[in-house]
């Protein structure tokens, strides 16, 4: 019984919260962590690139280095 799905969930994909500052809608954005550092997070609403993070990433797992 090897479910695919189990797969995707090895992935770290965090919710990334943003509100845009010139029109202020607020939206969720799922990325890797790699993809955070690379995209321009864009306001689905009226593209602006001015966003800015509201709350942090939610993580299914977390890695604390000591
Ligand atoms: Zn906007």
């Amino acid at each position: 019984m090897a479910n695919p799905r189990n797969r995707l969930t090895d992935i770290d994909m965090p919710l990334y919260e943003y509100v845009c500052r010139k029109c202020s809608h607020e939206f969720a954005v799922a990325m890797t962590i790699n993809e955070h550092d690379k995209k321009r997070v864009q306001c689905p609403q009226c593209n602006s690139t001015e966003v800015a993070r509201t709350l942090q990433p939610f993580y299914a797992k977390t890695s604390k280095k000591s």
